[in-house]
């Protein structure tokens, strides 16, 4: 379960409309990438629907439910934050159990939940290290670990790799769609970079200021941009 429906969602910071009405589906396990230049709105969108901004009108749906006034905890998504949101004094261990003891889940299930995402992260060996003992790409697996235990309907990415260098970026890129591979779990990833737009995304969003451009497969954004600024964005010969 994992789809996000956004209705006629608007939101205004005071007298600004920062994100116009928009409709919007994201489909169950689906890999959905909002990209767009600084400033579009990305980060707004993705934080109305994790619930850190209420919207100003319209309503959000998750499986067909309205959770536009449901609490960021109680909406079932996880939003991975960049590495360095980790707690430099607790191991990774206590890093990733953090949400679980918040949440109140048994010690049992605690260990049960962070072995398994300990194994799929190739995290097994860093357990008892501090942060600061980690290398960048370590850490944000750490951040992906924190965002997996809570079992989320989808997890929701905000430029997870924009503090990593070149060549760690490009192989995070691909754990990431390894990790959705795996998991099926619905995934909303923000970004300004369109070449992880076009090699991660099933459905890619493109967005100027606030306003939707357009929404397609990558094969479709680059076949049949819609106007000029999708075609220069996404690099299409046109
Ligand atoms: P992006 O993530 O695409 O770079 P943002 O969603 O952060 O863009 O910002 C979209 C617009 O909303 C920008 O013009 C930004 O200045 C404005 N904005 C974002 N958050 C706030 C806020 N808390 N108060 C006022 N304006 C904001
Ligand atoms: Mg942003």
């Amino acid at each position: 379960m994992g789809q996000i429906t956004l209705e006629k969602v608007t939101k205004a910071f005071g007298e600004v409309e920062v994100i116009p009405p928009l409709d919007l589906t994201i489909e169950d396990g689906e890999f959905a990438v909002f990209v767009g230049p600084s400033g579009c709105g990305k980060s707004t969108l993705l934080r109305l629907i994790a619930g850190l901004e209420d919207v100003t009108s319209g309503a959000i749906r998750i499986d067909g439910t309205d959770a536009t006034d449901v609490p960021p905890a109680k909406r079932g998504l996880a939003m991975v934050f960049q590495s360095y949101a980790l707690y430099p004094h607790m191991t990774v261990r206590k890093n990733i159990a953090f949400p679980m003891r918040m949440a109140g889940l048994s010690q049992d299930e605690q260990t049960r939940r962070i072995d398994q995402a300990a194994s799929v992260l190739n995290l097994t060996d860093y357990l008892d290290r501090r942060p600061g003992q980690l290398s960048g790409g370590q850490r944000q697996r750490v951040a992906i670990g924190r965002a997996i235990v809570r079992e989320p309907a989808a997890f929701l990415f905000d430029e997870p790799l924009s503090n990593l260098d070149a060549a760690l970026r490009v192989g995070m890129r691909l754990e990431i769609s390894e990790l959705h591979k795996r998991l099926a779990t619905t995934m909303i990833y923000v970004t300004h970079d369109q070449v992880e737009a076009m090699t991660m995304a099933d459905k890619i969003v493109v967005l100027r200021a606030g306003n939707i451009e357009q929404v397609g497969s990558p094969l479709d954004l680059y076949r049949t941009p819609r106007n000029l600024f999708v075609a220069g964005f996404i690099g299409s010969p046109r």
